[in-house]
């Protein structure tokens, strides 16, 4: 007699709701926070050239070692400091909590987060802990502090800024986290390039702390990579959980590619932050909705029957996130991804004729 899944699968597995992407044919998708900006059309046609030329019949540099110099460079990693790629941050997340996950470990986040963070906790096997925000999506510091002290947690992430909320905690908050924690601190910026704001500076003097980011929101989506930047003490151990090639040939070469490019990049992420600005204004001038600032490239805002608006939005061609019902504190909560200035003004429009339904 073979086994059922029900009795074969883990309960806590079986328990999860698999990460939900919607189907987006044919929508204008500000959804999920890509860098909506095509690239000019000379460094697509040299992309094009490069990919052309890639041994795609060989296992891809297992160290990528010119992408990972080309990082270094680019986004000011100390000398001092080692990198890990991942195939998108979620893997280096999975790799984190895999490599913390004794019996009884807890991963501690805040709430609401990253829904990956509990996620990938559960599925390591690990505990899962979380502190809720202020009501104004601040951080508790008092009942961060409070919970490491219960907790005892191997390792606490927290997005810099936080999605899906889009605010910038207090850094000197965040430093007092830090150096009560026991265990590691994973500082996830993977909004920095709309936010300035960075712990990488900090990796030298905290030495429980690492920093990820992801090139996904800058506009390499599609690629699938991110990094981890830290000491050789938690990198090298790291490394051993990271499978062989998890960086393929053709992200190798393109985001090295790209950047090289990296002004073009951080062009349209000022783009985008000024649209923000715009976006932010136009919503808060709308009667019943309250936007909240952001330092990300989308904005979370309330309104009244949300999931109404959220399906009267996809009657009109336009596809955001519906977070009602995700938190407490999200109640009527929907975020929208910074788009051009021209799907800026769809999304307007929509949600003016979805509100007075
Ligand atoms: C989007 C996002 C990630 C995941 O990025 P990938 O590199 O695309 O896997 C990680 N953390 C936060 C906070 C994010 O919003």
């Amino acid at each position: 007699m073979t086994k059922s899944p029900e009795q074969l699968i883990r309960d806590d597995v079986r328990a999860l709701s698999a990460y939900h992407v919607p189907e987006r044919t044919g929508l204008v998708m500000l959804d999920a926070m890509e860098n909506p900006h095509p690239l000019p059309a000379t460094l697509q046609t040299e992309i094009a050239q490069l990919v052309s030329n890639v041994a795609i019949n060989r296992y891809p540099d297992p160290q990528a070692g010119r992408l990972k110099a080309r990082l270094r460079e680019t986004m000011e990693i100390p000398s001092s400091m080692e990198i890990m790629l991942g195939n998108g941050s979620d893997e280096l997340i999975q790799i984190i909590a895999l490599a913390v996950a004794r019996p009884g470990a807890t991963l501690l986040s805040v709430e609401p987060a990253f829904i990956m963070f509990r996620m990938i906790a559960i599925c390591a096997g690990l505990r899962y802990a979380s502190v809720q925000l202020n009501p104004d999506f601040t951080l508790d510091v008092e009942a961060v502090i409070t919970a490491i002290d219960q907790h005892q947690p191997a390792v606490i992430f927290i997005a810099y800024p936080n999605n899906p909320t889009g605010n910038l905690f207090d850094r000197e908050g965040l430093l007092r986290i830090i150096r009560a924690a026991p265990g590691l601190v994973v500082i996830d910026e993977a909004y920095h390039a709309f936010a300035q704001e960075s712990f990488i500076p900090r990796l030298t003097e905290l030495p429980n702390l690492v920093v990820m980011r992801t090139l996904s929101k800058l506009g390499m989506a599609g690629l699938r990579l991110g990094f981890l930047a830290g000491r050789r003490e938690w990198l090298t151990q790291l490394e051993k959980l990271r499978l062989p090639y998890n960086v393929n040939v053709l992200t190798q070469t393109v985001a090295e590619k790209l950047l090289q490019h990296i002004d073009v990049l951080l062009e349209q992420a000022r783009e985008i932050k000024s649209q923000r600005a715009e976006l932010y204004a136009e919503l808060s001038g709308l009667p019943g909705v309250q936007a909240y600032r952001s330092d990300a490239n989308f904005i979370l805002f309330r309104v009244p029957r949300a999931d109404e608006v959220f399906k009267g939005l996809i009657q009109r061609g336009v596809l955001i996130k519906n977070l009602n019902r995700s938190h407490s504190l999200l109640e009527d909560c929907l975020r929208v991804t910074v788009g051009t200035a021209k799907q800026n003004q769809q999304f307007i429009q929509a949600l003016k004729q979805s509100l007075t339904l």
